[in-house]
């Protein structure tokens, strides 16, 4: 586990402050993320703190959600209990470390000639013992004594502190939330068949090769066949006037036309294909784009996923290039349609010092 990905867990996860380098009036300086509930940075709650030093009020709750829901980051430190333990790994004998928190030598067996080891936490297994599933939190940087080395501005964090899969991951939780996943079969407004997670399926043998499901079997290739043939006759059917008949429709209300369906796991892969390619593009178009920061990468990602590619949209490349906020904006907003607010919001997240104009 790296440093740098065990700060980015730290401040995604509401354990360690953000500095902003903006304030709204009635804002402070620091706050903390509140990942409760929440499935993208961008939609998470920002709990204000007084100072770089000030523990989140919220932690204890965090804390237990967190536990529930991401057992795996947690481990019950564990001793060879011999004298040989040094003393300072013999305190932390049975009690509960956050992998992404480690104490400041590390987690088990990661210092020098240590012979600890991480055993897994079993939730249903720590209750039943009785013992209070308290976590050690002296690996966070406003509890160790001197050192606050570890605290950056969130200008610093948004820059480039981050990896491509961590990228992606933030991209996919953005799609997954704006796109409500759709496993079954609509056409969208312009009449292209699809599913999932705005997967395109106009082509036959893309759509033949699909994992079709119906109920917890794959569907029969004469399924397929006539699911296939019926989106293609709505998808070209006209009225009298010569008006498509089935366009501009709600999603929604195709969902009984066809029981073909497909799993989760499939559209998240298919989505992460997607993101990877896009990626791969948007990095080969601009050598600067790793030095972006991450909620402009976002908004690059986003625009390739959704139209195809960023850097053909009127006027966006010309803003980018001048760093001029106003006009980034106001290209970028002639280029969405009314799902964007969580790219809307992303642009807020943007430090400033980014921009040569404001
Ligand atoms: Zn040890």
């Amino acid at each position: 586990m790296s440093k740098l990905r065990d700060d980015l867990y730290q401040r995604l996860h509401g354990f360690q402050p953000l500095k902003r380098s903006y304030k709204k009036q009635g804002q402070s300086d620091w706050y903390y993320l509140d990942p409760r509930g929440a499935s993208t940075v961008g939609s998470m709650k920002q709990i204000d703190v007084s100072n770089e030093n000030a523990i989140n009020p919220q932690i204890n709750n965090i804390l237990a959600d967190d536990m529930a829901k991401n057992p795996n980051d947690y481990y019950i430190w564990r001793t060879r209990q011999d004298d040989k333990v040094r003393s300072k790994h013999a305190e932390r004998e049975g009690k509960i470390f956050n992998k992404h928190i480690p104490p400041v030598d590390g987690n088990p067996g990661e210092d020098y000639n240590c012979r600890c080891w991480a055993e897994p936490y079993k939730p249903q297994k720590v209750e039943k013992l009785g013992i209070t599933a308290k976590v050690d939190l002296s690996g966070l940087p406003q509890y160790a004594e001197n050192d606050k080395s570890g605290i950056k501005s969130d200008a610093t964090f948004l820059k480039a502190d981050i990896n491509d899969k961590e990228l992606l991951e933030l991209m996919a939780n953005n799609l997954l939330e704006t796109e409500k996943m759709k496993n079954y079969i609509y056409l969208d407004k312009f009449g292209h068949i699809t599913s999932g997670v705005g997967a395109l399926l106009d082509d036959e043998k893309a759509f033949k090769s699909v994992p079709w499901m119906i109920g917890n079997r794959l569907a029969t290739k004469n399924e397929v066949d006539a699911a296939y043939n019926m989106f293609v006759y709505k998808r070209f059917a006209k009225d009298k006037r010569g008006k498509y008949i089935y366009h501009n429709r709600l999603a929604e209300s195709f969902i009984n036309d066809s029981p073909l369906r497909v799993s989760k796991e499939y559209m998240i892969h298919k989505m992460m294909k997607h993101l990877q390619e896009d990626l791969k593009r948007a990095k080969s178009k601009r050598e600067d784009f790793d030095t972006y920061p991450v909620p402009l990468k976002l908004i690059v990602l986003d625009f390739y996923y959704n139209k195809g590619s960023f850097y053909n949209q009127p006027g966006l490349p010309q803003a980018l290039n001048e760093r001029n906020a106003k006009l980034f904006q106001e290209k970028m907003m002639r280029n969405m349609e009314d799902r964007d607010k969580w790219t809307k919001k992303q642009f807020t997240l943007i430090p400033k010092s980014f921009w040569n104009s404001y």
